[in-house]
């Protein structure tokens, strides 16, 4: 997992869902160090608040040197990790 603090959160062009767009750098694999390339989107459910259920598309990347999968989250996930699933 790879987290990212700039980013926007925006809904997706074909359905309207929330994603994370990533307004830095392009992130890197924390093994190699190489960039990652975008493969797909993946949903996360997430809580804020207590009763809360929200959906979130987040990227999934690879790396092609390691042949592995990096999903990147925004930040705040980080601080409520244990809300997400
Ligand atoms: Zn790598």
């Amino acid at each position: 997992m790879i987290y990212i603090s700039d980013y926007e959160l925006k809904p997706r062009k074909k359905d309207g869902r929330l994603h994370v767009v990533n307004r830095g750098t392009e992130p890197v694999c924390p093994i190699c160090g190489r960039i990652l390339q975008y493969r797909d989107e993946r949903s996360r459910v997430y809580k804020r608040e207590v009763g809360e259920r929200n959906v979130l598309y987040v990227r999934r990347l690879y790396c092609r040197y390691c042949k592995t999968y990096h999903v990147e989250l925004p930040d705040f996930l980080e601080k409520n990790r244990q809300y997400t699933v």
